[in-house]
């Protein structure tokens, strides 16, 4: 038998599949896109300044190393031009349905088969349903009194809207996570005047970008071993913050210097601004940031940054709860995303007609975030406690779709669906929970966590130990009768 198999979403989870897939000799694949361009979030985030803040040589696939990246922190631009190559190459688009929202997919018991629902009206049927939407692809607004009565333009960074030219405009910036530290610096020198509202500060650390020239390019070109060397040293790095933050309070600590020094040194130019934005949580709880360019922006005069919670949204500006009114042509929501909804607004019905997000009421949860009880080949990459505290998504990425290809080849010689034996994935989930409880995430509130306060984003150790324990076993799966 070969299975067919349906992928939802075109980023760097879905193309990885596909690729693993097809050389693995799987073709009879279909990609069902909603927009009309493969790429995920680095199709849609196109705001100014957007770029990875994990170094590019390690921020790729490891099979497909590109000795041409632009910087070593690329920008968005050229991250996609990278994922539209690897398309390409492998032959990918073919398979693809663009324009095509999946709405709802349901399990039959009868047939071991998953019916896809599309926005277009039709149904696919395929053996295997691979989710591969990510958690950081449905932006998050959040509901203030009074936003609709704003009289400016107002976005949130993933919708960047560029037909609003902002310069010469007062702008109302709502949030500091990594997507606003990127935009401010982008837009200070243009807008007028901006406010930027902080909640929670982040922790910054150097960002040491640097541009690749012509003739390090060629150097990676023709001796590949210096980028191998170069994504090396960085999964080292950042395999070292995971260290830190899960095994480490000396190396967390060195890091809070290393970040406090940086801060402060960044801060000098205005009096009582280090003050505002220094953090008081524990150091790791919320991504650190890397930036070199945000708070020298937040130092310039035509930069307020305001630390009074908001009370409303008014016509003319942004209310603070001690009834200033920040007056505003526009607004920008730098709110981040809906992370823990994994899998939503799509209706997922397992065996018997098990409502996916009804199992997982309390807080999502998959072994090893990709299978679930009761959802025969089911598979979900970037899915619940996968998201690394520090290192490269598409290490974690590249390991399921090595899970899936073994998956499937097993599917493939047994000739039925395979479901997680629920025993194992809850004594993974209880394993995982408990190295979570007393971890650092737990100590402040963040998009890792649900509002139940459980953490479903985050895996709770390193890269390396995801890696090495994602490994598919026919014993931990049953082979569904039919
Ligand atoms: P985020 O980190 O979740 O930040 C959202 C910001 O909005 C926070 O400062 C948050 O404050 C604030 N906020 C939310 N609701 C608010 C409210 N009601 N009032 C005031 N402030 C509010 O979102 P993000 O910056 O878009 O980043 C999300 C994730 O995307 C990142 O952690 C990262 O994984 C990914 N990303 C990656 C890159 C990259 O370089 N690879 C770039 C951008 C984004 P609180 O902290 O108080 O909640």
């Amino acid at each position: 038998m070969k299975p067919s198999v349906a992928v939802i979403g075109t980023g760097f989870g879905g193309l990885a599949a596909v690729i693993e897939l097809k050389k693995r000799g799987f073709h009879d694949i279909v990609v069902l896109e909603k927009a009309d361009d493969v790429g995920g979030v680095w199709r849609e985030n196109t705001y100014p300044g957007a770029a990875c803040d994990v170094p590019s040589p390690f921020y790729s696939y490891s099979f497909e190393p590109n000795p041409r990246w632009p910087r070593r922190f690329s920008q968005q631009p050229a991250i996609l031009d990278y994922m539209h190559d690897v398309a390409d190459k492998y032959d990918v688009r073919r398979h693809v349905r663009f324009g095509t929202e999946v709405t709802a997919a349901s399990y039959d018991d009868a047939t071991g088969k998953w019916t896809v629902e599309l926005s277009t009206g039709d149904a696919v049927t395929v053996d295997v349903l691979v989710s591969a939407v990510g958690q950081l692809s449905r932006p998050s607004v959040p509901d203030i009194e009074g936003m609709e009565s704003f009289a400016g333009p107002s976005f949130h960074s993933a919708e960047w809207d560029h037909d609003v030219d902002l310069t010469g405009k007062r702008v109302a910036v709502i949030g500091t996570g990594a997507s606003a530290i990127q935009f401010v610096p982008a837009i200070q020198p243009d807008v007028a005047q901006m406010t930027i509202f902080q909640r929670t500060a982040p922790y910054l650390v150097p960002r040491l970008d640097t541009e690749f020239s012509e003739t390090h390019q060629k150097v990676f070109e023709k001796a590949p071993v210096t980028q191998l060397v170069e994504r090396g040293t960085w999964y080292g790095v950042t395999e070292g913050l995971s260290v830190a933050w899960v095994y480490s309070k000396a190396l967390a600590a060195t890091i809070r210097a290393v970040s406090k020094a940086h801060m402060k040194r960044q801060t000098k130019a205005k009096p009582g601004l280090f003050e505002k934005v220094w953090p008081t949580y524990q150091i790791g709880c919320k991504r650190i940031l890397f930036s070199s360019d945000y708070l020298p922006a937040l130092a310039q005069d035509n930069v307020d940054l305001e630390t009074e919670r908001i009370a409303r949204i008014t016509p003319a500006g942004v209310e603070t709860v001690d009834g200033r009114v920040h007056e505003a042509d526009v607004v920008i929501w730098g709110t981040g995303f809906k992370a823990t909804e994994f899998l939503a607004p799509m209706s997922i019905k397992g065996s018997g007609g098990r409502d996916l997000h009804g199992e997982w009421r309390e807080g999502a949860h998959a072994y090893y975030g990709m299978t679930v009880p009761h959802f025969p080949n089911l598979f979900i990459l970037y899915g619940p406690n996968t998201n690394t505290g520090g290192g490269s998504i598409i290490y974690f990425l590249e390991a399921q779709a090595a899970y899936l290809g073994d998956y499937v080849e097993h599917l493939a010689s047994v000739g039925a669906p395979l479901d997680v034996r629920p025993e194992v994935e809850n004594d993974y989930d209880e394993r995982i929970q408990g190295q979570l409880s007393d971890s650092v995430w737990t100590q402040c509130s963040s998009w890792y966590r649900n509002e139940h306060g459980r953490i479903t984003t985050n895996w709770p150790a390193l890269g390396r130990q995801y890696k090495s324990q994602a490994k598919f076993a026919p014993a931990d799966y049953k082979v569904v009768a039919r």
